[in-house]
């Protein structure tokens, strides 16, 4: 923590506070510094700077070109590029020489931690529980204590696991999630021959199947609810839906078209890198040739229904496929079954004055603020937390430094950054 007091027992104030320190509010604090002399802080709950740090390992690999880092795409010459840290961590030319297709992930993490040091305006090891508004903007509280005041806020609470309800009976020790994968291993080194099952057919399941054939692991279930295990869209037409101009259009259409089209388009980013299917369809093929059989087995459209901790041990799945119901007994479970946005820690008065839609999802405004029966210009945005009104760039990192500009031209009033992006065959 680096808060320190304002004096006569009051927090400090801030003019902006960002809750979260990943890839969203750091692309913010990046080009905010640009911009103003005002004090911004961010707050979050990690020991120190990381991104999905349980879900690295050697080999895992970015869905995002290098390009869409913190800043590049509406201020290449700040010094937080991409390239920047290249050049000044040493390691420009052994990247280059490299000649990864796809960043290794832990890359971009060392990029994350480099920018956040340079910044230094994060506080870790602070989880924000709760916010409340004063007379003059918000107050967020940490352990229960006011931490900070502020006349605006930023939300960039990112996402966590899904737990399904079919684990939660389960012996702890043998049933898990993806992020915990690496941490069991080295207690799974006696059960590499027992079946072990990973459900959920997305990035991370293939990520975690891959880790285990790779561990030596011969008997392999994964399970996804989708006909097939699919892969990203990658085609230059995909990735039109990641540019300003197709967000810009899906804000002028009504909600239900506009859920329709992305819905329709979700597997343009949800979905697996071919380049990870690859390893997986040629790492089974060499286990084939030394067991006689597959290590993995591939079984789409299974959707799991429960699961039944059994007397010897073993855990039962059941699952509906397209035809008969089927069931599998497995020695332990691996859960990658999606994630959840995080809600925002509002105390019972802040939140019963934010706007809600129809499914409980907080109303956000194209500049990413969202709508509350707020005091006197103070503003509260939100990023990742809008889907289905911002589209699929929502989540993902392909648009950050674009999302953090459109928040300061609206928070400061002004066009500080334009956002331009005429240049497209397209028309939607
Ligand atoms: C394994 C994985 C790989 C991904 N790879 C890609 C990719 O290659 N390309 C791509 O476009 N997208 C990718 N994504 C999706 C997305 O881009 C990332 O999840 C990205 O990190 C989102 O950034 P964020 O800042 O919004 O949220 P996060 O990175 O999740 O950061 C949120 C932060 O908020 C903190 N926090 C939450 N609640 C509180 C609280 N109450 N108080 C204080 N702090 C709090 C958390 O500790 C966390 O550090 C990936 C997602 C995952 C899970």
């Amino acid at each position: 923590m680096t808060i320190t007091e304002r004096g006569n027992g009051h927090p400090p104030r801030y003019h902006t506070i960002g809750i979260g320190a990943g890839p969203s509010n750091l692309s913010l604090a990046a080009l905010y510094k640009g911009v103003t002399t005002e004090k911004l802080a961010l707050f979050d709950s990690r020991p120190v700077a990381g991104w999905h740090t349980p879900l690295l390992y050697p080999g895992v690999r970015m869905q995002t070109g290098w390009m869409k880092d913190l800043v590049s795409l509406v201020d290449p010459r700040h010094e937080l590029t991409f390239l920047n840290y290249l050049v000044t961590s040493g390691r420009l030319y052994a990247l280059i020489n490299s000649q990864f297709d796809a960043l290794p992930r832990i890359e971009y993490e060392r990029y994350l931690a480099w920018a956040t040091e340079r910044l230094g305006v994060v506080n870790f090891d602070c989880r924000v529980d709760s916010i409340s508004i004063t007379d003059d903007g918000f107050e967020v509280c940490v352990d229960g204590t006011p931490v900070a005041q502020s006349e605006h806020l930023v939300l960039g609470l990112g996402t966590r696991p899904v737990w399904p309800e079919y684990v939660r009976g389960l012996d702890r020790e043998q049933a898990f999630i993806a992020d915990e994968l690496g941490v069991r291993l080295p207690g799974l080194e006696a059960s590499k021959a027992e079946p072990i099952a990973v459900v959920g057919g997305g990035q991370t399941g293939l990520e975690c199947v891959l880790r285990l054939l790779g561990s030596g692991f011969t008997d392999i279930r994964w399970l996804g609810r989708n006909q097939w295990f699919r892969s990203i869209d990658d085609s230059p037409m995909a990735n039109e839906l990641y540019r300003p101009s197709h967000i810009q259009f899906l804000q002028g259409l009504n909600r239900g078209k506009r859920r329709e089209m992305i819905v329709d388009s979700r597997y343009s980013g949800d979905a697996i890198t071919p380049g990870g299917l690859r390893a997986l369809y040629q790492g089974n093929y060499d286990g084939l040739l030394t067991l006689g059989r597959f290590p993995v087995t591939l079984l789409p459209g299974r959707d799991v229904t429960s699961a039944e901790q059994l007397a010897d041990g073993n855990i039962r799945l059941r699952c509906t496929t397209p035809e008969m119901p089927e069931e599998h007994e497995v020695r332990h479970l691996v859960v990658a079954a999606g994630r959840e946005h995080v809600q925002a820690p509002f105390d019972d008065d802040l939140r019963e004055r934010i706007d809600y839609d129809d499914d409980g999802e907080m109303l956000v405004e194209p500049d990413y603020s969202i709508r509350w029966k707020g005091m006197n210009g103070h503003r509260i945005f939100s990023f990742n937390a809008s889907r289905y009104s911002h589209g699929l760039t929502n989540a993902g990192l392909t648009q950050l430094p674009v999302r953090a500009a459109i928040v300061l031209n609206s928070m400061f009033d002004r066009e500080i950054y334009p956002i331009s992006d005429e240049l497209c065959a397209v028309k939607w």
